[in-house]
């Protein structure tokens, strides 16, 4: 069956799912020259990041003549639903658009970018140059070190910016999931493996789950390798509350109880919640006896969130907010919460997420089977990186850690980051002050920001500033010095491919096109120009196998695992031994401590429901509620003039972000930029299905098509973020959280009108 663009239409339309569709042949290269090559065909095994590394879903590759020409599923693997976005990831590395020469800026920075084409010995010997510079004379802090999309790099430009001597390591979770992993750790802990096992929820279990609440989430297109599980759960008999201002197709398919709340207001809404099932008295009075702390607190607080007040807050029918309580507050077992690592985007955003997350230990459902699972002997490496030790987090980030640039904007997340990763959300400051003078960014994107014109404008005002990148993006690129070419995840080997405690080694399948390096080769090759050969094993074509050998080496496995051993266990992986046995309620056995003691590693040792870190640097312990820096309630001076509520970031099952927007495949099945709006909105304002329409905020106006649909709350709107040429970012205001410095790319005021022909 070959793969033509009407066939590849007709079978993404819906969800953007093709594996079940199309058997397990996923893809055939449509180049006549591969049909007729009778080069023998070797097979291959790797799998997809292009939404961003999780959950990577494997594919079987055949390779003619050093070209992919199939992809089948991949057998015995723990993720294999490739999507539309997958299968794309072929058309994509063969995009002749693809950035294949490192180039350097002939004309000033700021202008369309004029490039020429240099050797990789040019541009390494430019950036050891320009970066050695600055460190001598001020310190080599003032140089940023960042990653984006992939995040895969992570910790190879950890390890070169610690070895560098700079602490200010900054990645694209500066905007995305931190804030949830930062709420968990207030709550049970500082250690990042404690909070990571449960930072955006938990799935629910048949039979011991007592609810589960999907919250500002739509796994339906967001999460397909999770998504089948929630379904069987709800055919078993489970209960679902989906908290959602959109009728997404997840609350459509699972949701006993939709609530669609007004934008901002979560937060209300979980108080309510947790004064609901504690006045109903079915919580779990032993463990918030044994193991909390400030619960009296927040028992007397939650008091003035009562149904009445709280529909009025959120905008909720009170007799759908009745029967979320009544599921909430009968049966047996923990309430989980499934949500998205975007949620926290609100100016009230980490205590909104905290409130949430507090129904669980309310509940009793830490460490217990239905509530979440904390990771038993958790490895010193996950999916996202590789182990601590490589990325130097654990010798030399503690020596360099008062040289961060964020701890005088965001003490909270300085203090409860122990990986380095600083809050770049305040670049524009960092280089305004002179604490930032040039950047290395690999897959770095000034969209992601709010009001993107201002980090735009401190990528050029750096003494130096280089990027690698897949392709040369005007909206990053047009304000870099210089551009490096990056390899493709099919090109590529790093990092260790990790699921729980089973691991694969991912070999390239391809050779990289042009002159296209991975990204640990190229962080390699910086640090030795840099002049830290030793640290970076001389760099060159070997780099990444030496990486993955360092990694190995400093594993904490119980039998240790080599590069060869993890080489000729091929595709079946190995899997990482357990010193002792799974154990449920670690709290009680000292399990979670680094002491050893019974208890969480919080200031108190138990779990906060008043946070003693929040109160230490100024802020109110609880999770306290406050209406949105703009809203109608909050402004309604500015709602006269921009009176629907803006909600931006939610996903769209054909594109990651920024990306992809030049693969033909997928951009059929979005072409243009859309809003939607429901339809007596659109009425009102004389808007029709796919009319062109302005976007308007208080900072700037875009232009985009009207999708006039019922998907969207009355009085809001909907719009997907990461297209250049309508970058509703620019709309977003920075107005951050002060505790975790995340944008409110989900609250604001806009307006919407409609666009001359
Ligand atoms: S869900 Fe799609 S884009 Fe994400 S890893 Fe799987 S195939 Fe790739």
């Amino acid at each position: 069956m070959k793969m033509t663009r009407r066939s590849f239409l007709k079978l993404s339309a819906a969800t953007g799912a093709t594996a079940a569709a199309m058997g397990s042949c996923l893809y055939i290269n449509p180049d006549p020259a591969l049909a007729e090559s009778t080069s023998p065909e070797e097979v291959k095994y790797t799998h997809c990041v292009q939404c961003n590394h999780g959950p990577r879903c494997g594919m079987k590759c055949i390779v003619k003549d050093g070209k992919v020409v199939r992809i089948e599923k991949r057998e015995n693997y723990p993720n294999v639903n490739i999507c539309a976005k997958g299968v794309s990831a072929v058309q994509e590395m063969y995009d002749p658009q693809r950035l294949l020469h490192p180039m350097k800026r002939t004309n000033p920075k700021g202008e369309p970018g004029q490039w020429e084409q240099i050797t990789w010995e040019e541009a390494l010997a430019t950036i050891a140059e320009k970066l050695n510079g600055i460190k001598e004379k001020y310190g080599a802090e003032k140089v940023l070190f960042s990653t984006g999309d992939p995040k895969e790099p992570r910790s190879a430009v950890q390890r070169l910016a610690f070895t560098f001597g700079s602490p200010n390591m900054g990645t694209e979770s500066s905007t995305c999931y931190k804030a949830t992993e930062l709420s968990q750790k207030l709550i049970y802990g500082p250690e990042w493996f404690t909070a990571k096992s449960f930072a955006t929820g938990t799935n629910p279990v048949a039979g011991k789950t007592r609810c589960c609440i999907i919250w500002g989430n739509n796994p339906a297109w967001s999460g397909p390798a999770g998504w089948n599980g929630l379904l069987n759960n709800k055919a078993g008999g489970g209960k679902f509350i989906v908290v959602d201002p959109r009728k997404t197709p997840t609350a459509e398919c699972i949701a006993d109880v939709h609530l669609q709340i007004r934008p901002g207001t979560d937060g209300a809404l979980a108080l309510c919640f947790g004064n609901a099932i504690i006045e109903s008295g079915n919580y779990d009075k032993e463990f918030v006896e044994k193991w909390c702390h400030g619960f009296e607190e927040y028992k007397e607080y939650v008091k003035a969130f009562t149904l009445e007040k709280t529909a009025e807050i959120c905008q909720i029918p009170m007799d759908k907010l009745q029967a979320a309580v009544k599921l909430l507050t009968e049966g047996t077992g923990p309430v989980v919460h499934k949500s998205a690592a975007a949620f926290p985007h609100h100016t009230n955003g980490v205590n909104n997420y905290r409130a949430i997350s507090l129904l669980l230990p309310l509940t009793g459902g830490v460490d217990v089977p239905g509530g979440v699972s904390i990771a038993d002997e958790p490895l010193c490496f996950d999916e996202w990186q590789m182990t601590f030790d490589f990325a130097r987090s654990s010798d030399l980030l503690p020596k360099l850690d008062h040289l961060r640039v964020d701890r005088p904007y965001f003490p909270v997340w300085a203090d409860t980051d122990q990986q380095g990763s600083v809050q770049l959300n305040r670049l524009p400051e960092y280089v305004e002050t002179g604490a930032i003078r040039a950047a290395v960014m690999f897959g770095q994107n000034s969209m992601m920001w709010p009001q993107t014109k201002q980090y735009q404008e401190a990528f050029k005002k750096m003494e130096f500033c280089v990027a690698a990148d897949f392709y040369n993006n005007k909206w990053t690129h047009d304000y870099v010095d210089m551009i490096l070419p990056a390899a493709m995840s099919f090109e590529r080997s790093c990092p260790i491919t990790v699921f729980g405690r089973r691991i694969f080694l991912r070999e390239p399948i391809v050779k990289p096109q042009g002159e296209a390096r991975p990204d640990y080769r190229i962080a390699c090759d910086i640090g030795v120009a840099l002049g830290f050969k030793d640290e970076f094993w001389g760099g060159g074509e070997e780099s990444e196998i030496n990486c993955i050998r360092e990694s190995l080496r400093t594993l904490n496995s119980p039998t240790p695992i080599t590069y060869e051993e993890l080489k000729a266990a091929g595709k079946d992986g190995i899997t990482i031994p357990m010193k002792g046995e799974k154990q449920t309620k670690k709290y009680e056995l000292g399990l979670l401590r680094p002491d050893g003691q019974p208890g969480f590693t919080t200031p108190t040792g138990k779990v906060e429901f008043v946070s003693e870190t929040l109160k230490k640097y100024g802020f109110d312990g609880l999770p306290v509620w406050n209406e949105p820096v703009q809203s109608p309630v909050a402004t309604p001076d500015v709602a006269a003039d921009y009176p629907l509520i803006l909600n931006t970031g939610s996903r769209v099952p054909m594109f990651t972000h920024s990306k992809q927007r030049h693969v033909p495949w997928l951009r059929a099945l979005m072409p243009d930029p859309i809003v939607r709006i429901y339809p007596s909105d659109a009425e009102a304002r004389g808007i029709a299905q796919g009319d062109w329409v302005y976007v308007s905020t208080q900072l700037g106006e875009i232009k985009a098509r009207a999708d006039v649909t019922r998907m969207v709350k009355p009085g809001c709107m909907d719009m997907f973020h990461g297209w250049s040429q309508a970058n509703v970012n620019e709309l977003v205001s920075r107005d951050f959280d002060p505790i975790s410095g995340f944008p409110p790319y989900k609250e604001g005021l806009c307006q919407i009108r409609k666009a001359e022909a």
